[in-house]
């Protein structure tokens, strides 16, 4: 398999590519057909990651982690979707801690971080999803009310994805009714849930199946006591928090659809040079031949957008409109990447064997989580081009 050309943008992490790559090869399709079979966690491929420090990326140093910008950690997420191994059941490890480190105090800092960024402590699960408010999170119904030293925390959330392989969860949680607040995004408060300490205390865990092997669940808050000291920032700033922390895994996010579409780009190119019917390779047929073609040209140009929307928010500028564009038009480049690919194929594209068809159903999420694609026009609609807002 040649590598695909891409765009000489300078130095973009050569040797932390190699490393990626050298990892994931320990890992190949029949590891993960295995795992989409059994609706398994990769706990060895996690494993592997973690020990290289690949997901204590964006820890500072102080606290144990590499302290890398965030375009190295989009360039770790790529690279391993584009080897063919699958990020999105570990990404979140990269990213949650975030939350923690801009707005908690340094004694939380100093008690989970450095746990964090080894791999002992899992924070591998985020819960703002909840069945009624679905994308209007202002309007989430899970209730957090002060007692004493504690939260007591009542509600449910669905599609807390890795619940059930997760030391600790962030959850989002309204603790000022919504008729007793000013702004509707007020009121709302993240806290750190001890999923070790919350078992069996009135937290109840259930497994979601869904057309990927994403380990998500929905939980079930039934009286569930959460210190107070795991409040995280000030209370009723939540939702303000939460936004913080969506720039930055929109960017990864794109960078792993960047990964996948290319993975897909490169599967069709070499099977439209390999397959040959009516005596001539399928590539040489311009129906096939283009779609590819498309693909790769939309890969780069989304790749941009990432890249650029990475260079301003490790730069410290606002880098909202460049995370939402990104992931927007990486998501949609890798989905015509994967149908490209899928057709192609012909036949074998349905058969597991080829990989394919997984990873074909892995990209879809794309457009749909963490954030749907009409919501992200609607940002862009709203807050970049000044139109009216239509939700
Ligand atoms: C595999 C997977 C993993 C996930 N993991 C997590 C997780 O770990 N944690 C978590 O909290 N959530 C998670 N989610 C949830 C995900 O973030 C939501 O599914 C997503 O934000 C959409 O919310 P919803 O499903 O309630 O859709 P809805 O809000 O019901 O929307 C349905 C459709 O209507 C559209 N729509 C709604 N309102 C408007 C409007 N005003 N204008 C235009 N279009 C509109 C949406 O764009 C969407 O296409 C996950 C989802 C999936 C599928």
């Amino acid at each position: 398999m040649t590598d695909l050309p891409t765009v000489p943008l300078g130095d973009d992490y050569p040797e932390l590519r190699e490393s990626v790559r050298r990892a994931c090869a320990k890992f190949p399709g029949a590891y993960w057909r295995e795992m989409d079979e059994r609706t398994a966690y990769p706990t060895e491929f996690i494993a592997e990651i973690t020990e290289a420090g690949f997901l204590g990326a964006l820890i500072p140093e102080e606290y144990g982690g590499a302290g890398l910008p965030l375009r190295a950690a989009a360039v770790i997420l790529e690279e391993i979707n584009r080897a063919g191994c699958t990020a999105i059941q570990c990404h979140a490890q990269m990213y949650i801690m975030g939350t923690l480190l801009r707005h908690g105090n340094e004694e939380q800092k100093q008690r989970y971080l450095p746990g964090i960024a080894t791999g002992e402590l899992r924070l591998q699960a985020f819960a703002v999803t909840e069945p009624v408010a679905g994308s209007d999170t202002t309007k989430l119904r899970t209730k957090a009310v002060r007692d004493g030293d504690s939260y007591v925390i009542s509600g449910e959330k669905v599609f807390t994805s890795r619940a059930l392989h997760s030391d600790l969860m962030l959850l989002l949680a309204r603790t000022t009714p919504v008729d007793q607040v000013k702004r509707k995004s007020d009121g709302l408060s993240v806290f750190l849930v001890d999923l070790r300490e919350a078992k069996g205390k009135g937290i109840d865990i259930k497994p979601l199946k869904t057309m990927t092997n994403h380990n998500t669940t929905q939980v079930f808050f039934d009286g569930l006591r959460v210190p107070a000291e795991n409040l995280i920032g000030e209370e009723g700033r939540g939702f303000r928090y939460i936004l913080d922390g969506m720039n930055a895994e929109r960017i990864l996010i794109g960078a792993e659809a960047i990964g996948d579409g290319r993975w897909m780009v490169q599967k069709a190119s070499d099977y439209a040079k390999e397959r040959v019917v009516f005596d001539r390779p399928i590539g040489q047929n311009q129906g096939v031949q283009f779609p590819i073609a498309r693909a790769h040209a939309e890969l780069e140009a989304a790749d941009m957008m990432v890249r650029r929307a990475a260079a301003l928010f490790d730069a410290g500028l606002d880098c909202g409109a460049d995370a939402n564009m990104a992931k927007l038009l990486a998501s949609e480049a890798a989905w015509k990447a994967a149908e490209a690919a899928m057709q192609t194929h012909g036949g074998f594209g349905y058969a597991t064997e080829f990989d394919i068809e997984r990873k074909w159903r892995e990209i879809r999420v794309y457009q749909t989580a963490p954030i749907s694609t009409n919501l992200i026009l609607a940002f862009v609609g709203q807050h970049v081009l000044g139109m009216p807002r239509s939700y």
